[in-house]
């Protein structure tokens, strides 16, 4: 479903991204992870055109974001993206986060947005804080109502990156049981995060990136018995 062949991205001099080549299948779940500063947050952001690229290609179910052709506005509607910092309008409220992208973005009618809206909102748990605003929830609460904001859209595959590194400990889990609940159903997702646990639950395949490159692409056993590059290494035995 997703695509990425030999993708390279400078910002001026400095190249972030060296031949990075990929792909997500239909209902895979790719977890990303390496160093801070490895190229993770600008390797997703590429995917839906969010960052642009100057070699390589990325299609996605066939269309190629790289080209200037291609509706990215279009394209975007179909991706969701979950961000750290849940980035919900502040000024409106839950039920209006939710209905506001259906309705701009999709045309749909405020009854159908807000029946979808509020039928992801009670799946995330959050029903009864329908008429609050973001600043009344806890971040964990606000990342779910993110979440909830993107599945309204009836995204294709949602993009992950770092969804639980701006949380208190004890909201982590809260949203990452949200994400388990999409990957054992089938959603196509690549996640950016360091939580350990939820690749080893439900990854397919772990992509690990230093420098700007993708240093491993393997499934989990292998990447957690048997990573091949000591940078990878190196990193699990910080982080785990
Ligand atoms: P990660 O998400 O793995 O921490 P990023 O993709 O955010 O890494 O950043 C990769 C590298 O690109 C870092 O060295 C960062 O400083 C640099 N970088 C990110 N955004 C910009 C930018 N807009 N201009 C210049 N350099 C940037
Ligand atoms: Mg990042």
């Amino acid at each position: 479903m997703i695509k990425l062949n030999k993708v390279s991205k400078w910002y001026g001099q400095f190249q972030v991204l060296t031949d990075c080549t990929t792909e997500v299948s239909k209902g895979e779940v790719v977890v990303v992870c390496g160093p801070s500063g490895s190229g993770k947050s600008t390797l997703i952001k590429t995917v839906n055109g969010l960052e642009p690229f100057q070699k390589g290609e990325i299609t996605v179910e066939g269309v190629s974001v790289g080209d200037p052709k291609t509706n990215l506005s279009k394209l975007r509607a179909r991706i969701g993206m979950v961000f750290q910092n849940f980035e919900l309008f502040p000024h409106l409220s839950i039920r209006q986060n939710l209905t506001i992208g259906q309705v701009k973005v999709l045309g749909r009618s405020e009854d159908e947005a807000t029946e979808r809206g509020l039928k992801y909102l009670d799946r995330v748990g959050l029903l009864a804080h329908k008429d609050k605003f973001p600043g009344q929830l806890s971040g964990g609460q606000q990342q779910r109502v993110a979440i909830a904001r993107a599945l309204s859209m009836d995204p294709i595959a949602m993009l992950f990156d770092e969804p639980t590194s701006a949380l208190d400990p004890e909201m982590i889990n809260e949203v990452l049981d949200v994400m388990v609940g999409l990957a054992q159903e089938g959603m196509t997702m690549m996640v950016v995060t360091h939580e350990m646990g939820f690749a080893k639950k439900v990854a397919n395949r772990i992509v690990f990136m230093d420098k700007g490159a993708i240093v491993e692409d393997c499934s989990k056993d292998e990447f957690f018995n048997n990573a091949r590059s000591e940078r990878a290494r190196d990193f699990l035995d910080k982080i785990i």
